[in-house]
């Protein structure tokens, strides 16, 4: 996976991983690779608890009351996670940033992609663009990148149940309001 300037496919990957935990390093690896993120070395246990951690740090991210708390968030994220960025050709296939050594763990080589991922997102995006489905029921998370940025549903099934919802409210409302004037 190459981070592209809006962090996209990382962002993806981290509300992916955060939405439905890898219950071993098999199933960790396999995701990831799934999603473009080349790694060398095999996924151990140790991986797996890297990657428990540093989604639990990236839902405390998400979760965020405001822009400044998300911003501190992710900055103690980055100085955990990245290292300084270098110009890499390693696939031949163009000079592109890794913000971190090759030779660290497959665990560190996702915290860094998720973490700087995530940084470029917001900051190229917009801060408020990661959140919860709206819906009271459903906690999913969600990258905004939608054209607008006012995305609040993880999926299309929410948002139509949502819809639903809130016609029926509105026509109880009116059939309330038309029986108290009987
Ligand atoms: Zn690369
Ligand atoms: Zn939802």
């Amino acid at each position: 996976m190459h981070l592209n300037p809006y962090g996209e496919d990382a962002v993806n990957l981290a509300a992916e991983l955060a939405n439905c935990r890898p219950k071993t390093a098999g199933e960790l690896a396999r995701r990831c690779r799934a999603a473009g993120l080349q790694v060398d070395g095999p996924f151990g246990p140790a991986d797996l608890d890297r990657a428990r951690s540093l989604l639990d740090a990236w839902e405390r991210v998400v979760d965020a009351p405001d822009e400044r708390t998300r911003a501190a968030l992710l900055n103690r994220m980055l100085a955990d996670s990245a290292d300084h960025p270098r110009l890499t050709d390693h696939a031949g296939d163009g000079w592109h940033l890794h913000y971190r050594d090759d030779r660290r763990s497959p665990g560190a080589l996702l915290g860094s992609l998720i973490a700087v991922g995530t940084a470029l997102h917001l900051v190229g995006r917009g801060m408020h663009r990661l959140g919860r489905c709206a819906v009271a029921d459903c906690s999913t998370i969600f990258a905004d990148t939608t054209r607008t940025g006012r995305r609040r549903y993880c999926s299309h099934r929410c948002a139509n149940r949502d819809a639903v919802r809130r016609h029926r409210a509105r026509r109880n409302a009116a059939g309330d309001r038309a029986g108290s004037r009987t």
